[in-house]
């Protein structure tokens, strides 16, 4: 018997219970737990493959250092699949690359610590208790490796990443084969279109009823929006204003770098946000400018090569050498000079930095983004949300993620 695979399409089917408007990781998801729940899922992309835009581009972390309850609910749920993937999308022996690494946040001055320490108390008191507060010292006891500059850290070990291009595919190959998910309900499917880009939405009187593409047109019961950075514009098309602001995020990838420990966790720096982990036998490094305006979604997305100087350069004031001094050696050694290279994609942030989950604008209309840099590890749980919220299984005034909440303030969330 021949493997299971995602079931492309090359013509547009006249009718679907729900179009998924996007094919990365979260409309993958989406098109997994809405054809699980029995629905006849179509997903459109407008790119020539599935995880192409956004996607692609995470390091694929999963945390739940987070500092709400909400999140931490929706990060754990999704941990959940990730570690019972196999099982639970019935594609046995699917291999997603995890790791449980763990995430350790660095503090390099006694304001941050206090900061992490406060976050900390806050966690336990969610029933997050194994987030481990460090000293100095006690850190560097672990990850030799580690600056004397730092005065204390948080970890947690459970915390961790994967491959994405593997969650993509997996999900998409789920909702392809059904029949196969252990808990399905019958009657669900899901057929992929690439190279589909949406037009429009339309509306009739107070229901969505189809969608136009550059394949033509298909009716649908409802429309899920999960088109990334791309979303608030499709969602204009109906009518519906939502206030996502793409920030363009880049990834420095390092393969091949013999002094990256293997086995460091996820290391983030508290006061700047620049963080690395090991991959590839050298490392995927990052830095989450806060600085960075917003501007418009875009395709592709350019890389900007003086933006990796900043990370790799001991000079700079969010070097990463700040917390771990072997990066001077690297730079000394002529780390600018291997077969490095920058990835680039967009943050689709929203003004409290949670997605838009669930029905918004006319009746059918559901959105399924904004995750503003989250969208691998809050995805699974957000799409389930989003098909439950869809179905009636979900409570709507329960929702914490509902498109027109009021927004709050954030403060210790720092990636
Ligand atoms: C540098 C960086 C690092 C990150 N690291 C992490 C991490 O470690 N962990 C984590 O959880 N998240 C991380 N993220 C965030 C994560 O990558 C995103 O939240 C996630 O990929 C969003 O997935 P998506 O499917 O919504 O968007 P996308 O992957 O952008 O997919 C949207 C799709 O919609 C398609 N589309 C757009 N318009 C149309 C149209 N008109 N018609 C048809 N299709 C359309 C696009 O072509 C695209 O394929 C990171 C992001 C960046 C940029």
């Amino acid at each position: 018997m021949s493997p299971p695979a995602v079931r492309f399409a090359d013509a547009l089917p006249s009718t679907a219970d729900v179009v998924v408007i996007g094919g990365g990781v979260v409309g993958c998801a989406t098109a997994f737990f809405a054809a699980r729940a029995g629905l006849r899922v179509v997903v459109l992309e407008r790119r020539a493959a599935l995880g192409t835009l956004t996607t692609p581009v995470s390091t694929g972390a999963f945390r739940l250092q987070f500092d709400n309850p909400e999140e931490i609910a929706t990060v754990r749920e999704g941990v959940e699949l990730f570690d019972a993937f196999a099982e639970r999308t019935g594609l046995a022996g699917w291999d997603l690359g995890l790791r449980h690494g763990g995430h350790l946040f660095c503090s390099l001055t006694e304001a941050t610590l206090d900061r992490s320490r406060d976050l900390v108390t806050r966690q336990r008191d969610w029933g997050l208790t194994d987030v481990e507060l460090l000293s100095g010292d006690e850190a560097r006891a672990r990850w030799p490796w580690l600056s004397p500059d730092v005065c204390g850290a948080r970890y947690r070990a459970a915390d961790g990443w994967l491959d994405v291009k593997r969650l993509t595919a997996g999900y998409a190959t789920a909702a392809s084969n059904a029949a196969g998910i252990p808990d399905a309900v019958p009657g669900g499917s899901a057929t992929f279109l690439a190279g589909t880009a949406v037009e429009a939405i339309h509306v009739d009187g107070s229901r969505v009823r189809s969608v136009s593409t550059s394949r033509g047109e298909i009716d649908a019961d409802a429309v899920i929006v999960a088109a990334g950075p791309f979303s608030a514009v499709l969602a204009a098309t109906a009518g519906v204003e939502v206030e996502i602001a793409p920030t363009v995020r880049q990834k420095l990838v390092i393969p091949e770098l013999p002094s990256v420990p293997p086995d460091a966790p996820m290391t983030i720096e508290e006061e700047t946000a620049a963080h690395w982990r090991p991959a590839m036998r050298g490392c995927l490094a990052l830095f989450t400018d806060s600085s960075e305006p917003p501007g418009p979604p875009l395709d592709p997305v350019p890389v900007e090569h003086d933006w990796a100087f900043g990370l790799l350069d001991p000079g700079s004031g969010h070097a990463l050498a700040r917390v771990a001094p072997f990066w001077r050696d690297a730079w000394a050694g002529g780390a600018p000079s291997v077969h490095w290279f920058l990835q680039a994609g967009q943050y689709e942030v929203t003004p409290d930095r949670r997605p838009y989950l669930g029905p918004v604008g006319p009746d059918g209309l559901h959105l399924n983004a904004g995750y503003s840099g989250h969208g691998i590890m809050a995805g699974a749980g957000g799409s389930r949300l989003v098909v439950d919220l869809l179905t009636g299984r979900a409570d709507a005034a329960a929702n914490p993620y509902r498109p027109d909440r009021r927004f709050v303030t954030r403060e210790h969330d720092i990636l």
